[in-house]
């Protein structure tokens, strides 16, 4: 069958997205592959249906268990044989795995990178017809990278163990420098090179400056997706016991999710949020790597992430099915000296300054007012595309500036006068008068800036700090001191001046109204509910049934024949066969309505 009939028929869609037929062509042609795809970006089609197409068995090296089964789910819904071997099955289900495939009926066969590297599974590949390897994730194999592991720099026993075997490799999250990496570390000979597009145009970024918790804000936020899919990111795991349950106080359907947690409890909370029985998970970053839930309509942080990597993986869960998502990210400077405090541990000192430099971008990155979008694709050395109108600092009306030059003195002659050696708490206490026993204690109330800056709250000094480190003026010291570094000695000295949005001087406030809800389609909510009694009745997830793109078609076509349903995003003849007939007898039922 030729590919694009695969494609219809087999996926469902119409058309290829950018990079996916380039991809399949060339591991048709026998070459190998590196396409770095953002996520959503539709990855797993550039190995799935050239497998299709072929006689052999494709293997894929994944990092996560979680991720593998749900694959291996999703294939086998559109009728298509995929299998795993994992340390989570019994001898006997792994024998049935290794005879069916001696038995080369197997198109797909997912693996973690730990037994793709044993000698003895290796002498086993051997023995089967292979079509090509895929490597997952593929940026675990940079030391360059954020999430690197060690088993992954073992993958170059692909290329010596298989040299006649092309080697494809995937990741959403790759600067020049990690993709130049994957190709050494792998042995790519001369790969079919190709890179996305960053930009995720139905993504819209928020950054705020987290005022107190960030509960109010974070509330504020969720006021438009009442009844909507999310994740809300924390840091710590008490965190997100906490915020779930100040959730649950509002009525908001959440739940907390961590590595700690019960194992029962903790597949019982992934089951229900991919059966959309649960709308929002509240969660360390242990949760997510395995989620492929395509109807995620917003992802927040409430601390700032370590990497520009995690925060745009992260982000990434959001609208896979390319609907119109949402993200908030809330930070302070705070959350940059905690977590590069953590860092102080790490035991390379390369890979330590690796992590720091990629946390300062991080910051900086939430504090910039320039394009977000514009940031990430830089970041990601694409920059093909900007945004307009998909994020805070594009939409941003000009705000009025107000001159802080002499505020910005103040602070920096704080640091001055205490020899570089405190942080900023204490440095505002000083500006502020304050008699904290911090203060008293280093004689620091006879200095000349004590008290001068009175007249400023607490949070304003805070903004105007924030202000002084996005212009670079500070840096951090031993101890989380704060420090000046040349920008600052060009202020302090009156050769530079400093401005800031007026509006951030301000207490921003955050009223909650109550039915500025967006109202539902009752079409598509129609259809949502039939695909919740189906998924419930097959044990199935609600997206593995249909995706909300493919309801959303369905709510605006309203197919009357088995000819039409076909020609809906997403449903192919395998999904008409399992799904089709049910969804077209509601679709008539809804067309007559109208
Ligand atoms: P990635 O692995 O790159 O994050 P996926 O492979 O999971 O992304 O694909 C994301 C979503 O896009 C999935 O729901 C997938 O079915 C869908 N998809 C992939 N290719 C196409 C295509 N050509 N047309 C429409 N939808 C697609």
């Amino acid at each position: 069958m030729e590919k694009y009939k695969v494609l219809e028929s087999v996926f469902g869609y119409k058309k290829f997205r950018d990079f996916q037929e380039e991809s399949i062509d060339a591991l048709l042609g026998g070459k190998d592959v590196l396409t770095i795809l953002p996520t959503g970006g539709g990855k797993s089609l550039c190995y799935q249906l050239p497998s299709l197409m072929m006689d052999g068995v494709s293997v894929v090296i994944s990092p996560l268990i979680a991720l593998m089964q749900d694959q291996v789910r999703g294939l086998s819904e559109n009728g298509i044989e995929a299998v795993t071997i994992n340390s989570d099955m019994s001898d006997k289900e792994r024998q049935e795995v290794f005879y069916k495939l001696r038995n080369g009926t197997v198109k797909l066969l997912y693996v973690a990178p730990e037994r793709m590297v044993l000698p003895s599974f290796i002498s086993f590949l051997q023995t089967l017809k292979v079509n090509f390897f895929v490597v997952d994730e593929a940026h675990c194999v940079s030391e360059w990278g954020h999430e690197f592991r060690a088993d992954y720099r073992e993958l170059y026993l692909l290329k010596e163990n298989f040299p006649q075997t092309p080697v494809a490799a995937f990741t959403a999250t790759a600067t020049p420098k990690v993709a130049e990496d994957i190709q050494k570390a792998l042995r790519l000979e001369n790969p079919y090179y190709s890179r996305g597009k960053v930009y995720r145009d139905n993504l819209f970024i928020h950054t705020q400056k987290r005022v107190s918790n960030g509960r109010v804000q974070l509330l504020h936020f969720l006021q438009k997706h009442k009844g909507e899919c999310g994740i809300v990111y924390t840091f710590t795991r008490k965190e997100t016991e906490e915020v779930a349950k100040f959730l649950q106080s509002k009525n908001i359907s959440a739940r907390a999710y961590h590595a700690r947690l019960d194992k029962d409890v903790k597949a019982e909370v992934f089951h229900d949020f991919l059966y959309d029985k649960l709308d929002i998970v509240v969660a360390t970053i242990a949760f997510g790597m395995g989620i492929d839930k395509s109807n995620i309509r917003f992802v927040v942080h409430t601390s700032l992430p370590k990497t520009i990597e995690n925060y745009y993986q992260e982000i990434g869960r959001a609208g896979r099915d390319g609907l119109e998502s949402e993200t908030l990210l809330l930070y302070t400077k705070g959350d940059e000296i905690q977590k590069r405090e953590l860092m102080n541990n790490v035991e390379s000192v390369e890979y330590q300054e690796v992590l720091y430099e990629k946390l300062q971008k991080m910051y900086r990155f939430a504090l910039s007012n320039s394009c977000k979008h514009k940031l990430l694709g830089t970041y990601f050395g694409d920059v093909s595309e900007l945004c307009e109108d998909k994020c805070d600092s594009c939409l941003k009306e000009p705000v009025e500036q107000k001159d802080i030059t002499k505020e910005a003195q103040m602070f920096l002659s704080a640091i001055y006068r205490t020899g570089a050696k405190f942080g900023q708490n204490h440095l505002i206490d000083i500006l502020r008068g304050s008699q904290a026993a911090k203060v008293l204690q280093f004689g620091h109330e006879k200095l000349s800036v004590y008290g001068v800056g009175k007249e400023h709250a607490k949070k304003v000094w805070e903004m105007i700090v924030d202000r002084l480190h996005e212009l670079e003026a500070l840096g951090v010291g031993e101890h989380r001191s704060v420090i000046m570094t040349q920008v600052g000695v060009e202020i302090l000295k009156g050769e530079k001046s400093v401005d800031i949005d007026e509006d951030k001087l301000g207490n921003e406030s955050y009223k909650i109204e109550e039915d500025a809800y967006e109202e539902r389609d009752e079409t598509f909510e129609s259809f949502r509910s039939l695909r919740m009694k189906i998924a419930t009745e097959s044990d199935v997830p609600a997206y593995i049934v249909f995706s909300d793109k493919t309801l959303k078609d369905l709510a605006q076509k309203l197919p009357q024949s088995r000819e039409e349903m076909l020609d809906v995003h997403g449903i192919g003849e395998v999904k008409y066969e399992r799904y089709g007939e049910a969804f077209l007898a509601l679709s008539r039922e809804l067309g007559e309505e109208v």
